[in-house]
């Protein structure tokens, strides 16, 4: 994928985030029956779901892509071998799918952790008001809290490496991501690939600065032998 069209790819994945979040908002400002308000904000959750399913398989496809390239090279003369890349790429692809299991990613998920939290919020502000009350900015700041620990990076959605914070919003992504997108996006700006991030600006590579807490927790993480319980610390 050329960087113009990634750019576009998650524009339009946070299109489809924005509208999944209006539409549950609007089901919930209806005093709809309980059951049939549930099963209207499952799908939607399905919704979610499958987009982190598909940005799951365009991050791997891609870092299958960019393994292949390193990898596809003539033994003796080490000139890239195109005939090789097909094969390296296949071999990639399944390595990385054995390591990043799409579960994972739907476990650990901002966006759906953040559907989840809003619905339990609204289930329990029922129960008090019995009617439903809706606050935007709840909704924003759960999930600003969400991506403060995610150990995934927002752009590629995968276990951050080398993680940093942007100094302005204070989001976390990988390095090599966030650089890339900003790279690719001279001129219309890159704006926080976080959902609910208040700050409008695109991105500025000079406000970049290293995340070392981050850095340890998903060291720590990976010493436990697992990232699922990714949340679980503080
Ligand atoms: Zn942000």
């Amino acid at each position: 994928m050329s960087d113009n069209i990634e750019n576009l790819f998650y524009q339009e994945l946070e299109c489809i985030r924005e509208q999944v979040k209006s539409c549950a908002l609007t089901i919930m400002e209806h005093n709809l029956d309980e059951s049939l308000m549930m099963d209207y904000l499952k799908q939607l959750e399905g919704v979610l779901e499958n987009c982190v399913k598909t940005e799951h398989s365009v991050a791997l496809a891609r870092n299958a892509a960019k393994e292949a390239e390193l990898r596809a090279v003539d033994e003796t003369t080490s000139n890239p071998c195109s005939d090789l890349f097909d094969e390296v790429y296949e071999e990639s692809l399944d390595e990385l799918k054995q390591d990043f299991h799409v579960s994972e990613a739907i476990k650990t998920a901002p966006s759906i952790k953040a559907f989840n939290r809003l619905l339990g919020e609204q289930k329990e502000s029922r129960n008090l008001n019995g009617q439903a009350e809706n606050d935007d900015n709840n909704f924003e700041e759960v999930v600003t809290t969400q991506q403060t620990f995610s150990l995934l990076d927002p752009i590629s959605k995968i276990i951050m490496t080398d993680p940093v914070r942007h100094k302005l919003c204070g989001h976390v992504y990988d390095r090599a991501s966030v650089v890339s997108m900003i790279k690719a996006s001279v001129k219309k700006g890159f704006r926080c690939p976080t959902m609910g991030c208040g700050y409008r600006k695109p991105l500025n590579i000079s406000d970049l600065e290293d995340a070392p807490d981050i850095k340890r927790e998903i060291r720590r993480q990976q010493q436990r032998g697992g990232m699922s319980s990714s949340h679980n610390h503080h």
